[in-house]
């Protein structure tokens, strides 16, 4: 199983990655979360990428690309991987591409998650993350059970800095303008499929686990 979740950001690919994972035992490689660590952990790829990052740009495609091929490698993707959030350009599509060939494997699908920017404006304000675990929230959709604390390991939800709206805009621009011709580059391979990704997460899940098993 190797698939390539695709979809503006808070679109819920991420949450759905997951589920994704944890059912079929595949790994899911966010780079948004390998950036996240690498920030977190001030290695000095982390302090380059911050500055793209607070400013809801992407990070240069060198360093993303580097991230993804060392995931890659390891024996953790022998069964596969769901890339969510990865490739972002039509450069980094050709990287990763040229990075299957050369293991003598290809892409199985791209699932396309479609919704509309008002929704994922809604979604993305009212994100809120564990400071200490992976755990991810909604003030109205998602509530923790205790305000402000994460029902998984009690640790302090914050908001990430990149989901204040100034940024969160600036994000969608940069989707409409760089990642949103992946659309079209993955159809004409015949690799995409449309997932409506509005509603709850169980509804998108259903959707999901449906055209998987389609596959
Ligand atoms: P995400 O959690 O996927 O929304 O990513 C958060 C931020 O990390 C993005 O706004 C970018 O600055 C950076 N980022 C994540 N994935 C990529 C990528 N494939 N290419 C470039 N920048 C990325």
């Amino acid at each position: 199983m190797r698939l390539v979740f695709l979809g503006v950001p808070g679109v819920g690919k991420g949450t759905q990655a997951e589920m994704v994972s944890a059912k079929y035992g595949v790994p899911k490689i966010s780079t948004g979360d390998l950036l996240r660590a690498a920030v977190a952990q001030q290695t000095s790829l982390g302090k380059e990428a911050k500055q793209y990052m607070d400013r809801g740009d992407l990070v240069p495609d060198k360093v993303v690309i580097g991230l993804v091929e060392e995931k890659i490698g390891t024996s953790e993707c022998g069964k596969g991987f769901i890339l969510d959030g990865f490739p972002r350009t039509v450069p980094q599509a050709d990287s990763l591409a040229g990075l299957l060939v050369g293991k003598g494997l290809s892409l199985c699908r791209v699932i396309y998650f479609v919704i509309t920017r008002e929704e994922v404006i809604n979604r993305l304000s009212g994100r809120r993350n564990c400071s200490r675990c992976p755990a991810v929230y909604h003030l109205e959709f998602v509530p923790s059970k205790k305000e402000g604390i994460c029902d998984e390991c009690g640790g302090e939800l914050i908001q990430r800095s990149d989901d204040r709206k100034k940024t969160v805009e600036s994000r969608l621009t940069v989707y409409e303008e760089q990642t949103f011709p992946l659309i079209e580059y993955y159809r004409e391979k015949n690799l995409l499929a449309e997932l409506d990704g509005s509603g709850s997460v169980g509804s998108v899940q259903g959707r999901l686990i449906a055209l998987l098993s389609k596959s």
